[in-house]
C-alpha cells in the first residue's frame, strides 16, 4: 500500500481562541484528516515563550483540544496530542539549535513583533529561539505538508532551509521538506477594532473569541470599524475594515471573495451587510460551541491525549534516533 502524506500543525495555548484562529487553522484541520495521514497538536511549550498564568494555560490547553474535536477532528483518523507529552520534541530542539543561526532567528517577523512589546533586557530566549521548537515538531514526523495561517508561513520556509541544511550536511536525505498550506480565503483575518493589525489571541484588540456569548459577537461585528464610503468592495488599502468582514463572510460561506462581493451587490448599507456578517458568524458558532460544551462535559479529552501521545511518540522517537545516529551521537541497545 503507498504510503499517505503527512499533515501536521498546532495551536499554542498563548490566549483564548479567537474567530482567525478557527478560519486560519481550526477549521481547515479537517479537511486533511481523510487524504492524510494527520498529527494535531497542542504547542503547549510554546505558550511558554511569554509570561502566562499556569491555571489559565492548563485549562486553555484542555479548552483547544475540545475546540478541535467540535471542529470535526476526529481522534481515530487524527492523532491529537500535546507537545509536551512527546519528549522527543524537546530532544530535537537541543539538537537543531545548533544548526539555526542567530541571524536567521532575528529575521523573524513573529520574533520582531512580539518583542517589540517586551522589555529589551527581559526577552526571554525562548521567545527568541521559538522557530527552532517549531522546526523540530515538523520535521519529527516527516511532515509532508503543515496546513497553517499567514503568520507562520516565514516559520514552515525557515524549517524547508534547515531541512535542506541538514540533509546536506550529513548528505542523505535525513528530513523532508515540508510545504506550508494557506486556506485560499481567510489567511489572515484582521482585527475588527484595528483592521491594520491581525486578530491575535495573545494580543486581541476587542476581537471575537470562539467562546463569547453569541450576542457579544452580534455586538463585536456590529462595531468593528469600517471606512466612510457605503460600497461592499474588496480594497485591502482603502477598505480594510470592509474587506476584512467580506473575507470573514466569504471564508465561512465557502465562497470566493468576489463571489461575495456579488451577493452584496446593491447593498448600501454597512449596518445591512454587518447584520449579515455577524449573522454568518453565529450559524457557525452556534453548534460549533454546543459542540464545545458537549465534548468538555463527556471527559474524554484525556483518554484522546493518552491514545495521541502514545501514537505521536512512536513516530517521533524513530525520527529522533535517525537524526541522533546521523550527527553521532552513541546508541546503544
Ligand atoms: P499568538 O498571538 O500567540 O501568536 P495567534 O492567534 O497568532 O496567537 P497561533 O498559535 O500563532 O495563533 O497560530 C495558530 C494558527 O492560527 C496558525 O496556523 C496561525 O497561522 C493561525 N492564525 C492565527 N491568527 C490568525 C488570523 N488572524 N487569521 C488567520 N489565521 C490565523
Ligand atoms: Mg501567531
Amino acid at each position: 500500500m503507498e504510503e499517505r502524506k503527512r499533515a501536521l500543525s498546532a495551536i499554542k495555548p498563548t490566549g483564548n481562541l479567537t474567530l482567525g484562529n478557527y478560519i486560519g487553522a481550526l477549521r481547515e484541520f479537517s479537511k486533511f484528516q481523510d487524504n492524510y495521514e494527520t498529527f494535531i497538536f497542542i504547542a503547549d511549550l510554546h505558550a511558554l515563550t511569554l509570561p502566562i498564568d499556569p491555571a489559565f494555560l492548563r485549562s486553555n490547553t484542555k479548552d483547544i483540544v475540545a475546540f478541535y474535536l467540535a471542529a470535526g477532528l476526529d481522534p481515530n483518523k487524527t492523532t491529537i496530542f500535546l507537545q509536551s507529552d512527546v519528549s522527543a520534541h524537546a530532544e530535537l530542539n537541543s539538537i537543531l539549535i545548533n544548526y539555526v543561526y542567530m541571524g536567521e532567528l532575528s529575521r523573524m517577523t513573529q520574533f520582531k513583533d512580539k518583542s517589540q512589546k517586551l522589555n529589551k533586557e527581559a526577552i526571554g530566549v525562548g521567545l527568541f529561539a521559538y522557530p527552532v521548537l517549531m522546526i523540530s515538531d515538523i520535521l519529527l514526523y516527516n511532515t509532508d505538508v503543515v496546513p497553517v495561517g499567514d503568520d507562520q508561513t516565514q516559520h514552515v520556509e525557515l524549517t524547508r532551509d534547515i531541512a535542506h541544511r541538514m540533509n546536506e550536511r550529513y548528505k542523505k536525505e535525513l528530513f523532508k521538506l515540508p510545504q506550508a498550506i494557506k486556506p485560499s480565503v481567510g489567511a489572515r483575518i484582521m482585527s475588527l477594532s484595528d483592521p491594520s493589525k491581525k486578530m491575535s489571541k495573545s494580543d486581541p484588540k476587542g476581537d471575537i473569541f470562539l467562546k463569547d456569548d453569541l450576542n457579544v459577537i452580534r455586538k463585536k461585528i456590529m462595531s468593528a470599524v469600517t471606512d466612510t464610503g457605503h460600497e461592499i468592495k474588496y480594497d485591502q488599502e482603502n477598505k480594510p475594515g470592509i474587506s476584512n468582514l467580506l473575507t470573514i463572510y466569504a471564508s465561512l460561506s465557502n465562497m470566493s471573495i468576489q463571489d461575495a462581493e456579488k451577493h452584496f451587490e446593491g447593498v448600501t448599507q454597512y449596518g445591512e451587510f454587518k447584520k449579515a456578517v455577524a449573522d454568518k458568524v453565529i450559524e457557525v458558532l452556534e453548534p460549533f460551541q454546543q459542540k464545545y460544551k458537549e465534548i468538555l462535559q463527556s471527559g474524554i479529552i484525556d483518554k484522546v491525549l493518552d491514545d495521541g501521545a502514545k501514537k505521536a511518540s512512536y513516530i517521533a522517537n524513530k525520527t529522533l534516533r535517525k537524526v541522533k545516529k546521523t550527527v553521532g551521537l552513541y546508541i546503544h541497545e
